[in-house]
Parts: structure tokens; C-alpha cells; sequence
């Protein structure tokens, strides 16, 4: 089921049936021939619009990968991947340049680009956008600046802010163009704990009233409550219940 980008209309109806991201089977491998590793088995997750889930689990146990799968990062190789109705498995360069525009990312290292202020970084992922190469795109990320607490550090160099605020930039840069999903890889990892809540407590304001949904990859404790719900990755299987899976075994 492919839906060409430009009739909205018709995405949105469909939004409201189907889930934003959906998977069955999806199953990935690394490497070729004798070196070839499976490392996701059978994933099926369905998260609907506006939700917010948490993916934690064990280092090396495939979130990663799933989560760039998701955001049209890298192929889909088996299994169905859908994302905003549109399925992944097989798509072209350009359906997921296309759908890239509907997504916002947070890694665990901000990725900003030090040389530049907080606000040309979140100007600079609005350039990337089409429909708002009209609008008044300063204003646009300052105004998303102010609403992660940072009007005081608009104009200043991402290098010379602190972790806590480069990180809450980097949401920022992720929420100004009101993507309707946000990506979220471990984005707390390298914040004290304050910081890391402050972080995730913005992310989930502006995403709720955005109706953005939300996929956060954590290994950190003190955040699991802002999900609505949490799902566990082991050794490339998403289980429902880590007790249970340990009892399994
Ligand atoms: P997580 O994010 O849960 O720590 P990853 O998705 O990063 O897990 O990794 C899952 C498995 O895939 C690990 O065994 C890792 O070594 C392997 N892996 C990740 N990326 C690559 C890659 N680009 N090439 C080969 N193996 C990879
Ligand atoms: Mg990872």
C-alpha cells in the first residue's frame, strides 16, 4: 500500500485507522554469506498516533537497528514495515527521503553542528522542509527555543552550551517542523539526572500537543514513567514482559 506524499487528506484519513508505525514479521540481518547475523526476529509492534512508547532492553539486543529501520534509515530487508501507511519493505531512495520529512530525530549524542547558534540548528532542519520555505523560519525556531527554556541562548554557539541544553536544542531542531513522528535513541544517555528528566518532561509537553507520536529507545529507569506504555527488546525479539522471558528461559 503506497500513498503518494502529496495527498494529506487522504493520509490523514488514513491515520485514523491504521497505526502510525506498524510491523509484522519484520525481521533484519547484518553482513553477507558466512557472516551473516540475524539480528531482529519477527517484530511486530503497532504504535498509534499520539502515543508515546518507551523501547528499552539490553546493549547489542537490535533497538537501534529497529529504530533506524523506522525512521527510514536504513532498508527494510523482511517482514512488513509500515510507517504513516506507507509500506517500507522495498521502498526507493526517494519514498524515504520523502517520508524522512515526517520524522524528527534525537540521538544520544546531540549532532548539532557546534559552528552554528541554537537557532540557525533548528533553522537549518526547517530548510529542509518544503512548505515552510515561505514562513518566517527565525521566528519559527526561536519561538520553539523559547518553549524548550532556552531564550536566553538563542543566538549561542552550540559549543558553548551545556549538555542538558544542547540536548533540549536538539529537540528542538526535531519538533519545529511538527513531524508527526519523533525518534528517539537513548537521549538522556549522557545527561545527569536532572537534566535527562528536564529533557524528556519537554519532549513529552511539546509531543502531546503536537499529537506527535513518540518512540524513545532508554536504558535509563528514572524516565519510563512520561511512556504510555513500555516495550522490551531481548536478543533481537520483543518480549512482553522481561520477568517473563527470564522465566522462559
Ligand atoms: P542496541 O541499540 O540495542 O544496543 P543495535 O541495534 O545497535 O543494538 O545492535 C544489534 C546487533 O547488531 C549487535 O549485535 C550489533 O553488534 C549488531 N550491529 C549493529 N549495527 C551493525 C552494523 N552496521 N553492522 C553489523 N552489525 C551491526
Ligand atoms: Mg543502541
Amino acid at each position: 500500500m503506497t500513498q503518494p506524499w502529496n495527498s494529506q487528506h487522504d493520509a490523514q484519513k488514513n491515520l485514523q485507522s491504521t497505526p502510525v508505525i506498524s510491523t509484522q514479521q519484520l525481521t533484519h540481518y547484518f553482513g553477507q554469506g558466512q557472516l551473516r547475523k540475524q539480528v531482529l526476529f519477527d517484530i511486530n509492534l503497532n504504535i498509534d498516533a499520539g502515543e508515546i512508547v518507551i523501547m528499552t532492553g539490553p546493549s547489542g539486543s537490535g533497538k537501534t537497528t529497529l529504530l533506524t529501520l523506522m525512521g527510514g534509515l536504513r532498508s527494510a530487508q523482511e517482514g512488513s514495515l509500515q510507517i504513516l501507511g506507507q509500506e517500507l519493505r522495498g521502498a526507493g531512495k526517494q519514498q524515504l527521503t520523502q517520508l524522512r520529512q515526517n520524522i524528527g530525530y534525537i540521538f544520544q549524542a546531540h549532532n548539532l553542528l557546534t559552528f552554528l547558534t541554537a537557532k540557525q540548528n533548528v533553522r537549518m532542519s526547517l530548510e529542509l522542509h518544503d512548505r515552510y520555505l515561505e514562513q518566517n523560519l527565525d521566528q519559527l525556531a526561536s519561538d520553539i527555543l523559547e518553549r524548550v527554556g532556552l531564550e536566553q541562548r538563542i543566538d549561542y554557539y552550540a559549543d558553548s552550551l551545556s549538555g542538558g541544553q544542547k540536548q533540549r536544542v536538539a529537540i528542538a531542531r526535531a519538533l519545529v517542523s511538527r513531524p508527526k513522528i519523533v525518534l528517539a535513541d537513548e537521549p538522556t544517555a549522557a545527561l545527569d539526572k536532572k537534566s535527562g528528566r528536564d529533557v524528556v518532561e519537554m519532549l513529552q509537553e511539546l509531543a502531546k500537543e503536537q499529537n506527535c507520536t513518540i518512540l524513545l529507545v532508554t536504558h535509563d529507569n528514572r524516565i519510563l514513567d512520561i511512556a504510555d506504555r513500555i516495550v522490551y527488546m531481548e536478543d533481537g525479539r520483543l518480549v512482553d514482559d522481561p520477568d517473563m522471558a527470564a522465566r522462559a528461559k
